[in-house]
């Protein structure tokens, strides 16, 4: 649970926070609901709901005084402070304007750092949370072990993708992380493709990206496996892709520039002169959003901090012909620790033929 006082504290001088977004809120309160506020004061930390979750999140939130959100104004006007910094990232101009001409006597603050505090926040994952997401892991690999024994030719991408996300439930994932991508043959050189009617074909090779949601939290992995005996350039590619996965996580550690774990898998491809084949960046921080903070791209300049759980997926996309991925998910180690990360991801990432 985050230290409200840290937030709170990190405001100007007589500011409160007006936490609405529904990630946030969550983190806040280790409680799920899509109407939600918490409002961190000087005075008490509140979270406010309507009737639908208000019995729920009393016996839930624990940390927070739960109020009804019919009686805001009334929760205003008990509070000392008269400013409230917002996340801008997550309030629209109508939402802000709307609460403005409701209460005229109060500021709405949108450039206090509200969104970054919470974000750096949520950035590094407490031993609970890390909890979550390796059971969502964990949930996502049985699955995928469960479903690959019926991979065949003839089979539609959407056909197997289905399979993935109804085993991925069954086993009893809340959620899923997001949609799954299976991408096949010529298909698999958009990283992002959406499943299609495309019959998976004998010499294909065959990218399943996908994970599951547990808690909240949620897990991310990708694989990319052969339709029969691959050929020797897909082996290579393969082979090459696994390498520079394998120096991305290597460079994974306290302390680690973001944009270095991006130039250790860069170098890979560049020493083999397909640098121009990775197209997208190295990987992504996960947690209650499958995409969070710290980004590892080029441009990212942030540090790595013991705790954080980011991606490293490597790809390369040959344009009209084939694409390979490898995603695992790691946690930053504590100095140390011994290696620099703990691979959350336990699933083989050696080739394989189905
Ligand atoms: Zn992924
Ligand atoms: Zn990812």
């Amino acid at each position: 649970m985050p230290s409200f006082s840290h937030i709170t504290a990190a405001l100007p001088a007589g500011t409160a926070a007006w936490v609405s977004s529904t990630a946030n809120c969550r983190y806040l309160s280790g409680f799920a609901a899509d109407n939600c506020l918490c409002l961190l004061s000087a005075r008490g930390a509140y979270y406010l709901t309507d009737k639908r979750y208000l019995e729920a999140a009393q016996k839930a939130v624990a940390a927070l005084e739960v109020r009804d959100i019919e009686k805001l104004t009334e929760l205003l006007n008990e509070l000392p402070e008269k400013r409230f910094a917002v996340e801008a990232e997550h309030t629209t101009l109508a939402a802000l304007a709307r609460r403005q001409e409701k209460y005229p006597r109060l500021e709405f603050a949108a450039r206090d750092g509200l969104d970054k505090l919470l974000t750096d926040l949520r950035a590094v994952k407490d031993a609970r949370e890390v909890e979550l997401i390796r059971r969502a892991q964990i949930i996502a690999e049985q699955a995928l072990d469960q479903i690959l024994p019926n991979i065949r030719p003839g089979q539609t991408e959407k056909e197997i993708a289905q399979a993935l996300d109804f085993v991925m439930l069954t086993l009893g994932a809340d959620a899923l992380s997001f949609e799954t991508i299976a991408v096949s043959g010529a298909h698999g050189s958009l990283p992002h493709g959406v499943p299609s009617r495309r019959k998976l074909r004998s010499g294909d090779l065959l990218t399943l990206d996908f994970g599951a949601v547990i808690g909240g939290y949620h897990s991310d992995m990708t694989r990319t496996f052969a339709i029969g005996k691959p050929g020797d350039e897909q082996r290579r590619v393969c082979e090459l892709v696994l390498a520079a996965q394998e120096a991305g996580i290597a460079a994974v550690c306290a302390g680690a520039q973001c944009n270095a774990v991006d130039a250790a898998v860069r170098a890979v491809f560049d020493a083999a002169g397909m640098g121009q084949y990775f197209t997208h960046s190295t990987g992504h921080g996960v947690g209650l959003e499958i995409h969070e903070a710290p980004t590892l791209s080029k441009n990212s300049n942030g540090t790595l901090l013991p705790g954080m759980v980011v991606t490293v997926e490597p790809g390369l996309y040959l344009p009209g012909r084939f694409g390979v991925r490898i995603e695992d998910m790691v946690q930053v180690a504590a100095p140390g620790e011994g290696s620099g990360c703990v691979n959350l991801t336990g699933y083989p990432k050696e080739p394989v033929v189905l």
